[in-house]
């Protein structure tokens, strides 16, 4: 790579685990396309990687809109003549009982968490392929590796990204192209801080690092897996759990 920036793409970057992704790639000399559905959030991280240094540009965006997703992804390639590194991480919980579980509910999940990545990878493909180097890495889940009562449609969404990321894997690594799994455990955010202290006890008793997560543990395992050196690993799942699954 020369002079030129390598571009990045997190989706859910206004908080969370997405958030300090961003922070990480901006922080170690990528360009961060930081995408959500709220522009004053996104602005916020933007400042805050301009003031550390950085450069970043934002786009408001549902993932959940196929046709928003994938014309913003082509416009950001348009813009910048490159997109080197997409990181699915928007997610959404609608957690239910299976036998109480709405189409509606199933339907949401599987939209946002699955079906975006599968856009947001067909729409980046052609460029990473013509550069001849990729690097996409999708926010799984232990969910998906272990499943979880009350997640059938989170899990199912999870473990489908898996799937999806290994087929990617097979298609794209001829052309330079990764495409891995990080599965959080639990990681302290939005998404996990309604929990009652109960469960997030349970949690920390079947984790072999007694600690819950923070965004930075997952964001510096992307760090990795989006790097230059990382071209060998594809395909793969990590789990970033405390050791809470080791499966
Ligand atoms: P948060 O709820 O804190 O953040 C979710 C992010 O996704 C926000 O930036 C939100 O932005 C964005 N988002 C949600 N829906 C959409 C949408 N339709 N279109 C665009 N952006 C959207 O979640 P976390 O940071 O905790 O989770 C990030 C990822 O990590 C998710 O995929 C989640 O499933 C996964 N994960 C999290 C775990 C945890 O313990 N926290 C454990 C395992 C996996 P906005 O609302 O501004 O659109």
């Amino acid at each position: 790579m020369s002079d030129e920036k390598r571009v990045a793409v997190v989706t859910g970057a206004s908080r969370g685990i997405g958030k300090a992704i961003a922070l990480r790639l901006a922080a170690d000399g990528r360009h961060v396309v930081l995408v959500s559905r709220s522009e004053g959030p996104l602005a916020e991280v933007r400042g805050l990687i301009e003031e550390a240094g950085g450069t970043a540009s934002t786009c408001a965006v549902d993932v959940g809109d196929r046709e928003g997703l994938a014309a913003a992804i082509g416009i950001i390639i348009k813009e910048h003549g490159r997109l080197d590194i997409l990181v699915n991480n928007a997610g959404i919980t609608r957690d239910n009982l299976s036998l109480r579980m709405s189409d509606a509910e199933w339907d949401e999940v599987l939209n946002v968490n699955l079906t975006s990545a599968f856009v947001a990878i067909r729409a980046a493909a052609r460029a990473m392929m013509k550069q001849k180097f990729g690097r996409i890495v999708n926010i799984a889940s232990t969910s998906g590796l272990v499943g979880n009562a009350g997640q059938a449609n989170y899990a199912a969404a999870k473990s489908g990204l898996i799937g999806l990321s290994k087929t990617i894997a097979r298609e794209l690594g001829g052309k330079g192209v990764t495409c891995n799994v990080i599965a959080p455990g639990f990681i302290v955010t939005d998404m996990t801080s309604n929990l009652p202290a109960d469960v997030t006890n349970k949690v920390k008793d079947a984790m072999a690092i007694k600690r819950l997560g923070e965004p930075g543990d997952i964001a510096a395992a992307v760090v990795y897996v989006t790097s230059d050196e990382a071209g060998f690993l594809t395909g793969q799942t990590i789990a970033v759990d405390g050791g809470m699954t080791m499966v």
